[in-house]
């Protein structure tokens, strides 16, 4: 079996093909070079889409996971693109490689993992590498963890409730609204629209005055919005447990409520109601990771990491290990 069948087999790229594999000069290493396949378009770097060819580069060396003693290096000759969207000559991105970083992504994945086991240094030492290139491994590792961790998409939900809530707001004050003119009743929701879609501390004095006339009245508009301050609270929760039984309180009381469009929202946060104590949860696993930040698993880590020369190396060292962030996505479990 020859290695490129091993190559496409593990660690395979649409638009790319492996020529041919040789021993270096010194035979230490193999050298693998890679070329894109005919008629595949580069992609730009900046926008991560195809863009037309612009001209060639010098031949970079990624290396690649070790094999039987050898180091294994992937020889590229990078393209530059005339990307029209971004206006500029970018040079390409490659699926294997990670901006300037020497390292393919398969291998700092495999170093990261080894680091969390062994000390950077031991590391670096059993594959035969430098410590920068084992920092460069984790700080890869690590910034994708927390480019992607759970938390990133909960800022995300939690805005899409205030959303939702304002606009269901504004639904129950246009009906009644129309209900009270109707009934030749005081058009008292006409101008306070925008009073009952801000969040009470940031009303000014005079608007708090006309906020609390218009709490006197029984409307349905009102109690919206008492029930939308009300939930407020969630985010004052640390405990998933605690947050949980206010979220299914504050669901069950909505639910109650005959308020159609609150109701609604009601249940689109049942359904949620894990993602939504996911948040609490990595919450949780950030300050404990904190907290522990002063007990022994921190403090083996820190021992580990001599030879850290910068609080960043630390930092880095601290969330690898203590972190539990998710990893980037491999072409094969290299192990
Ligand atoms: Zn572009």
């Amino acid at each position: 079996m020859e290695l490129i069948t091993i190559l496409n087999r593990c660690h395979r790229f649409r638009g790319f093909v492996y020529q041919h594999a040789h021993f270096s000069a010194d035979k230490k290493s193999i050298e693998v070079a890679v070329r894109p396949r005919k008629g595949s378009a580069a992609v730009c770097s900046r926008c991560h889409l195809p863009a037309p060819g612009y001209d060639q580069l010098a031949e970079r060396r990624f290396e690649f996971i070790p094999l039987w003693g050898f180091l294994v290096f992937l020889l590229y000759t990078m393209r530059r693109v005339d990307c029209r969207r971004c206006g500029v000559v970018a040079v390409e991105e490659v699926p294997w490689g990670d901006g300037k970083r020497t390292l393919t992504k398969a291998y700092m994945l495999f170093l990261a993992r080894w680091a969390r086991r062994l000390s950077w240094k031991e590391t670096a030492e059993a594959f035969r590498t430098s410590w920068d290139k084992v920092f460069d491994a984790v700080e890869h590792v690590v910034t994708f963890g927390l480019e992607h961790r759970v938390l990133g998409q909960i800022d995300a939900i939690r805005f899409h409730i205030v959303a939702k809530m304002n606009k269901a707001l504004d639904e129950i004050r246009a009906g009644e609204s129309r209900r009270l003119a109707s009934e030749g009743g005081v058009p008292v929701l006409k101008k306070p629209r925008w009073l009952l879609l801000k969040r009470e501390e940031n009303l000014k004095t005079e608007q708090r005055f006309r906020l609390s006339d218009l709490l006197r009245y029984n409307l349905k508009t009102v109690r919206a919005y008492l029930l939308k301050e009300a939930f407020q609270q969630l985010w004052d929760y640390n405990s998933p447990a605690w947050a949980g039984k206010f979220l299914d309180d504050w669901c069950r009381q909505v639910m109650r409520s005959r308020i159609e469009p609150m109701k609604k929202i009601a249940r689109s946060l049942r359904q949620h109601r894990e993602l939504i104590l996911n948040y609490f949860r990595a919450q949780k696993l950030l300050s404990s990771g904190v907290v522990e930040g002063l007990n022994n698993k921190a403090k083996v880590t820190m021992r580990k990491s001599y030879g850290f020369r910068t609080f960043r190396c630390l930092e880095l060292a601290l969330y690898h290990s203590l972190g539990k962030l998710p990893e980037p996505e491999s072409t094969h479990e290299f192990f």
